[in-house]
């Protein structure tokens, strides 16, 4: 199988990806998708009657950074600190994983920090995430660099996801796993990512499509859409 466990669709407010083109560019693809919307899981229960198959996961704002969490049954607020999200998703046996965890978005002309990353803010707290995006498309080369290492190191398991937010991005970055397993059971998946024979494979994806999903995002939030942080 290969999954892409980081894909936003038309339910988080900066994604331009219809659950109509997620299903056709993955079965285009073969890519199992792992959907992961900021702050919210309505895409999972419109993809459960639709009987498309995915991993269900959600990206959280946290004061240190993303966070991903696979597996919620119970949801995990936004703005929140890194540690006590991190706590609140182990607590109820869901995986955290610390997603583009040292990219702090610097963009060159501006040299200006965008977003926090956990990685460049609390190195102890990120080692207790259950996984490691180690590749992540929109991520800058070093920054992917730097997760690896820290992956390595600390002997977390890694993952890879192309954070698209258009159809097109789907699939630029994935774990090619050696064996099916059962995508509904928390424990296969985890077993399956940490195993050695699953191998990571990424490209990167281009700083205009950064500056274009900045522009829809702005342009959402002005037709009264939530405020991102
Ligand atoms: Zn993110
Ligand atoms: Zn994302």
């Amino acid at each position: 199988m290969n999954l892409d466990l980081h894909i936003h669709t038309e339910y988080s407010i900066d994604s331009q990806i219809s659950l109509k083109s997620l299903v056709s560019e993955c079965k285009k693809k073969k890519i199992t998708p792992g959907i992961c919307d900021h702050g919210n899981s309505r895409a999972h229960e419109v993809l459960h009657k639709m009987k498309v198959q995915f991993i269900p996961g959600i990206e959280i704002y946290t004061q240190q950074g993303h966070l991903i969490a696979y597996y919620t049954n119970d949801p995990v607020p936004n703005h929140l600190s890194f540690a006590e999200a991190l706590d609140k998703i182990q607590e109820q046996g869901a995986i955290a994983c610390a997603p583009h965890p040292f990219d702090t978005k610097t963009y060159p002309f501006i040299k200006k920090k965008f977003r926090k990353s956990i990685g460049t803010e609390d190195e102890t707290t990120m080692k207790k995430c259950d996984l490691i995006e180690v590749f992540n498309s929109r991520a800058d080369k070093k920054a992917n660099q730097r997760a690896s290492e820290f992956s390595k190191k600390h002997k977390i398991s890694a993952t890879a996801g192309s954070d698209a937010h258009f159809p097109f991005e789907i699939g630029a970055a994935f774990i090619q796993t050696a064996e099916d397993f059962d995508i509904e059971d928390p424990k296969q998946f985890i077993k399956t990512i940490k195993s050695k024979n699953s191998n990571i494979y990424g490209k990167q994806t281009t700083f205009f499509v950064h500056g274009t999903t900045s522009v829809f995002r702005k342009i959402r939030k002005w037709f009264g859409g939530k405020p991102l942080m």
